[in-house]
């Protein structure tokens, strides 16, 4: 390639970044602005989970329930009072675990809580508010299940998760004799568990706890530990737009509240059937990464 070239064919590389941050500055929003933006305008669209009991579920009558809905109604409410808005109405928005980072690069979500874990990779692409829950990796398996207690039963047996997630991805890192089965969403998996498709459903078990629930007598949670610990930390967080600072800060904030005002032991209270692998957390605090 010769420098004539090469020069313009930077200089529009150069402009055309300028014109995205400037599209994404301030707020750091898209088109429809960044999450303060949204509020302060009264409408404010969310992402979370739509099949997950007692995290993210659209009920039938269309009305959402769960303790993400609870925590993200929570922050941008109490971002609107010290604001001295409105409180916001919400638009929910379904975000299937692969597709969140995506949703939100988009602009077409303004933030996302949806079981949703703080990882590395994913905190290149967006930034979180939080952590606001601790919860780590389980299995869950039909009660008439002896065979699977624990990590060195499933060699050889058949795991189901979903695409994009982090339980997926770390069986496929550390153990390589299961047969890992992928769909889109957890509701599947307990589908493809009850028929005896697959022999354990792995993911948080949080999730895992909505399901059971859901389903007494039908299903048993197996606690994943290795060398006496935890066999991974999920630390759930806040998507918004990358390096909107101002967002972040200001869901921080919020989760302070939530949490010194007795809201989150509250949704808990509400949500989680005896606060199944449910841990307080320290927004803020990204040490972990
Ligand atoms: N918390 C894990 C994750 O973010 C699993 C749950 C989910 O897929 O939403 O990947």
């Amino acid at each position: 390639m010769n420098r004539t070239f090469r020069a313009p064919a930077a200089a529009a590389a150069a402009a055309l970044t300028a014109t995205t941050l400037s599209a994404c500055g301030g707020d750091g929003g898209g088109e429809s602005g960044g999450l303060l933006a949204q509020i302060e305008s009264g409408q404010v669209t969310l992402g979370t989970k739509y099949d997950q009991p007692g995290l993210g579920l659209r009920e039938s009558d269309d009305s959402m329930t769960g303790l993400d809905v609870d925590v993200l109604t929570y922050v941008v409410n109490s971002i609107a009072d010290d604001r001295g808005w409105e409180h916001p109405e919400i638009t929910w928005r379904e975000t299937p675990s692969a597709q969140r980072e995506t949703l939100i690069q988009n602009g077409e979500v303004a933030a996302i809580g949806a079981t949703y874990s703080i990882n590395a990779s994913r905190a290149e692409a967006v930034s979180f508010g939080g952590p606001y829950l601790l919860t780590h990796q389980a299995l869950l398996v039909r009660a008439d299940e002896t065979d699977i207690s624990g990590l060195d039963d499933l060699d050889g047996r058949i795991l189901c998760s979903v695409t994009g997630s982090t339980p997926a991805q770390k069986v496929k890192d550390a153990l390589p004799g299961v047969q890992l089965q992928e769909y889109d969403t957890y509701s599947s998996c307990v589908e493809a568990l009850r028929n005896g498709n697959v022999d354990a459903l792995t993911t948080d078990a949080t999730i895992l706890g909505g399901y059971a629930a859901q389903s007494p007598g039908d299903f048993e949670i197996v606690e994943l530990e290795q060398d006496g610990q935890p066999f991974t930390n999920e630390h759930y967080g806040i998507g918004v737009m990358k390096d909107d600072n101002e967002a972040v800060d200001a869901i921080n904030q919020a989760l302070q509240n939530m949490y010194s005002d007795g809201s989150f032991q509250e949704f808990v209270d509400k949500n989680i059937e005896g606060g199944v692998g449910v841990s307080e957390d320290t927004p803020g605090d990204l040490s972990f990464l």
